[in-house]
């Protein structure tokens, strides 16, 4: 049976942008399951987030335990390892994940990414280099 929150999201990997996606989510009223290797980063953000929990997302079977398959969506925040971030993904397409996101740190491995079943690819930090790049000429225009 499906996740019955059609809204609810995983999160996976709680670095600085796993962190604030997860956060966000929340505030924009979305079930957030986060979840971390690290039991640190757990500990840390279990306060501000209703739902996070130690796991290592590459291990399919602690995913399935978990109910990761029963969601609709979910993102891969991982950014440093491409091991695990491509793992992870493998994994959720074994589990039947209807949409996963995942982030790439360059061009070759949102390539692997996609092959191994990424529905979206994302780049943070290229996105938010763009996108500050025109707020400040944006803001160069409104002096002119
Ligand atoms: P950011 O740039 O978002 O701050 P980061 O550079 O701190 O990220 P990353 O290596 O991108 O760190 O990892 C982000 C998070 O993903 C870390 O908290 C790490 O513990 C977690 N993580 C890495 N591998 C796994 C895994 N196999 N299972 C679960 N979580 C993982």
């Amino acid at each position: 049976a499906r996740h019955t929150d059609e809204n609810g999201v995983v999160v996976i990997g709680l670095g600085r942008f796993g962190y604030h996606l997860a956060g966000s989510l929340v505030q924009l009223g979305h079930e957030v399951l986060a979840l971390d290797r690290n039991a640190e980063r757990v500990q840390r953000w279990s306060g501000a987030l209703d739902r996070v929990v130690q796991a290592d997302s590459t291990e399919e079977a602690a995913l399935r335990q978990l109910g990761v398959a029963d969601f609709p969506r979910v993102v891969v925040a991982i950014g440093a390892s491409v091991e695990a971030s491509v793992l992870t993904v493998l994994a959720l397409t074994e589990l039947g994940v209807p949409q996963i996101w995942a982030r790439a740190t360059s061009e070759k491995h949102a390539k692997i990414l996609s092959s191994v079943g990424a529905h979206h690819v994302i780049f943070p930090e290229a996105e938010t280099g763009e996108r500050v790049a025109h707020l400040i000429v944006s803001k160069m225009l409104d002096f002119i």
